[in-house]
């Protein structure tokens, strides 16, 4: 499996992007207001320049995939509108450079089961660095979650180390939420990606449900552009793209979640885990699986539940 970090896979679409010639990319804009034209012609949005000053674009339609805190949604729905719920618990990704994983037997990513110390490590680089995502109590600070840092990383990782046996390249926060919206469609006005659904990262649907939105998208924009189809299909777009999130992205990415750190030890883990039970069945060399092909996941069940 290829991680690629988000700056990476944005450098590799950009060159897509750029070598297709019908679309420019402009950096150092804001869209700050959106509108329609009276006759509801076309769409318009205003947009803030670096040096400070605006202008007007405005185009067929406009679509706001412009992440978490969309302004086109908020513009749209209003500032607080985005239905769903956030977490109680939240999430720190870190990415560090740690000799101690040389001495176990690690895949390039795996998810650690734990009511407590709940966490998930993926080799990043081919140099040695490592991501590792845990789990923390929800309502604490940014400061009180860097206080508590070096404690979890001595109860999760390997060799229960001091922050003089690692090092520390990043430290982010995040809280987690499943939202989405009640309509990805509003006039001329489209939303995708993170502007129009979030899930927990847990399983990666997030990006790859963006993308998998915007493939819809493309595909619905240039039926309409060929006389292919009315714009109806942009309803239709809608439609199926929240369907897809509420009966796909957030009922599995929830699972993957909750699978984490709902079990309080692993003979319960073991008996109750419908994806443990899944994986073990896939591992029997009698079972012949229905699609072929070898098995790709493994589980490992240790009832040392740390590195202690
Ligand atoms: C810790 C963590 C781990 C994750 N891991 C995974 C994973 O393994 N796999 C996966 O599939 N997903 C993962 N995700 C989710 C993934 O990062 C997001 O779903 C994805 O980045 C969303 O893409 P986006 O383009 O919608 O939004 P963003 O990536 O947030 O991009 C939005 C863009 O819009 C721009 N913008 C914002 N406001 C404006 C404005 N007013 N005017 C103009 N531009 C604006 C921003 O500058 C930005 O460039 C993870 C998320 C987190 C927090």
């Amino acid at each position: 499996m290829v991680c690629l970090p988000l700056h990476k896979l944005g450098k590799i679409l950009e060159t897509h992007v750029k070598s297709q010639g019908t679309a420019e990319i402009k950096y150092g804009r804001k869209v700050v207001e959106i509108g329609e034209y009276a006759d509801k012609s076309k769409a318009w949005v205003k947009v803030e320049k670096a040096d400070g000053s605006t202008e007007i674009r405005e185009a067929d339609y406009v679509v706001g995939c412009d992440g978490a805190n969309s302004i086109i949604r908020r513009k749209l729905f209003g500032d607080w509108v985005y239905p769903g719920y956030t977490w109680d618990k939240q999430i720190v990704a870190t990415n560090i450079y740690y000799d101690g994983f040389k001495d176990v037997d690690f895949d390039d990513s795996q998810f650690f089961v734990h009511p407590e110390h709940w966490h998930m490590v993926a080799r990043i680089q081919p140099d040695g660095l490592y991501r590792v995502t845990y789990g923390e109590i929800g309502g604490l600070t940014y400061d009180q979650l860097k206080e508590r840092q070096p404690a979890k990383f001595q109860a999760i990782l390997p060799g229960n180390p001091t922050p003089d046996k690692y090092g520390l390249v990043n430290f982010s926060p995040y809280k987690v939420h499943q939202r989405c919206v009640d309509r990805m469609r509003v006039g001329r006005f489209l939303l995708a990606a993170d502007a129009a659904h979030l899930c927990n990262p847990f399983g990666g649907m997030g990006l790859t449900g963006g993308i998998a939105d915007v493939g819809s998208l493309y595909d619905s924009l240039r039926g309409i552009d060929n006389n292919k189809a009315d714009d109806s299909i942009l309803d239709k777009y809608d439609e199926v793209r929240r369907r897809i999130w509420h009966e796909v992205i957030d009922p599995i990415s929830t699972e993957n979640m909750q699978r984490l750190f709902q079990y309080q030890n692993a003979d319960e883990f073991v008996n109750k885990d419908p994806l443990y039970k899944l994986v073990r069945e896939m591992q029997n060399p009698d079972k012949k699986l229905e699609k072929g092909g070898p098995p790709n996941a493994s589980v490992t069940v240790s009832q040392r539940w740390l590195w202690s």
